[in-house]
């Protein structure tokens, strides 16, 4: 998948209407936002098509209302909140096709922007229903995309209106491809990548994938006491995966045959039970007694991986190294934070737990990048082509 697409920065703006898909899904109760980080995200790219002559006609989806017109999604307070962070108003179209949008669009000028309402108010829109997407198109001259969190989805608003109008990317994808695509495809070496969560199979084809890519894997969390299992260890009442024993046999005998060094925990904090009062104790991995479970790496375990995250020229990390949301079995997954904070190299967070972990340490400024796409990192780190950016032309 080439990762270099034809940006926003390069488009002839100048008196044309951009189509811009934004991540406008915001924590929304009772008509209040919760957190409008997604909202700010997206002002860089709304303020460069502005000064540069355009009008935006921004778009998104809010929650699941699956095709039903539902007002407690309305995107209506995000038009009012995104005024405020660009200093003007901010019209709020009443859908996001039909005579009255298109009107509101129409009359659109050079410098003023248009909010359409929540695309998930009809159920073309995920269906990627071909007269939707160019109902959606005709709005507008060009389309920006920079919705990272939704190009893994083959959604009328994210890859259909492509075919109808010149495509662009936005700053935010733009910055999440070279990111996320440098660290994968074009590595300072060694690139070591991090893996950890509860479920294995979650995780298989990036697995499958990175071995591929990375000199060294380090694999930690719920999903190494399958690896733990294969090899022929003791796991207590850990995580398992049964059906998997196999396949992650497969990609300990993939990593040998490549050469990749595939590193998994020597010891393990278990516990009694997922509890902040449960009783726990460290053993060496692979020998957990019957009544205990893993939930956490152990100390020669973080030394061990903090040792070869430190030295990498490129770190993606992917996924806690224990239940981490208990402080007590948090320690694992602050180790790596850490480490990763400590290395000089490029160091990028794809998405999900570990954004959480690394913001809870304090350390998020530490990193290169931080995906905020969780379901679209993770689709690009199993080196799956996403439909929104299959879409976009390359530069
Ligand atoms: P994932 O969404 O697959 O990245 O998984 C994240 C979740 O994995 C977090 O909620 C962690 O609490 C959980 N997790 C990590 N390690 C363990 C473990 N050893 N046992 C149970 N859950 C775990």
């Amino acid at each position: 998948m080439n990762y270099v697409k034809k940006s926003v920065a390069d488009a002839p703006l100048k008196g044309k209407k951009v189509l811009l898909r934004c991540d406008f899904n915001v924590p929304l109760k009772n008509g209040v936002i919760g957190d409008d980080t997604r909202i700010r995200a997206a002002l860089e790219t709304i303020r460069f098509i502005l000064k540069e002559g355009g009008a935006v006609i921004a778009c998104s989806h809010l929650g699941r209302p699956k095709g039903q017109v539902v007002p407690e999604m309305s995107l209506k307070p995000v038009a009012a909140r995104l005024g405020e962070l660009l200093e003007m108003p901010v019209a709020m179209a009443p859908d996001c096709v039909g005579a009255e949008t298109e009107a509101m669009a129409k009359a659109l000028r050079p410098g003023q922007v248009l909010l359409l309402e929540n695309l998930r108010f009809h159920k073309e829109e995920e269906k990627n229903d071909p007269a939707f997407a160019k109902a959606l198109a005709s709005l507008a001259d060009i389309y920006v995309s920079d919705a990272f969190g939704t190009v893994h989805r083959a959604h009328a608003s994210t890859a259909g209106v492509a075919d109808h109008l010149p495509a662009y990317c936005g700053f935010l994808i733009e910055r999440e491809l070279k990111a996320l695509g440098g660290a994968v495809e074009n590595p300072v070496r060694p690139l070591v990548a991090v893996l950890g969560g509860a479920k294995v199979a979650d995780k298989l084809a990036v697995i499958d994938h990175l071995l591929d890519k990375a000199d060294t894997l380090l694999i930690g969390g719920g999903m190494s006491y399958t690896f733990a299992k294969a090899k022929g260890g003791s796991i207590g009442n850990s995580l398992l995966d049964e059906e998997k024993i196999e396949y992650v046999q497969k990609m300990m005998d993939k990593a040998k045959a490549k050469g990749v060094k595939l590193l998994l925990p020597v010891d393990t904090l278990i516990a009694t039970a997922v509890s902040a009062d449960a009783e726990t104790k460290f053993v060496t991995a692979g020998q957990i007694p019957d009544g205990w479970e893993g939930v956490d790496i152990g100390p020669e375990t973080r030394k061990l991986f903090a040792a070869e995250i430190e030295k990498a020229g490129t770190v993606i990390w992917n996924g806690p190294m224990g239940v981490f949301e208990q402080p007590k079995f948090a320690e694992g997954t602050m180790a790596v934070a850490k480490a990763m904070a400590a290395c000089k190299g490029t160091t990028v967070i794809g998405g999900g737990d570990s954004v959480s972990a690394v913001q809870k340490a304090g350390l998020a400024d530490k990193m290169s990048h931080i995906s905020t796409g969780g379901g679209a990192s993770l689709e690009f780190l199993e080196g799956k082509e996403l439909p929104g950016i299959a879409c976009l032309p390359d530069a």
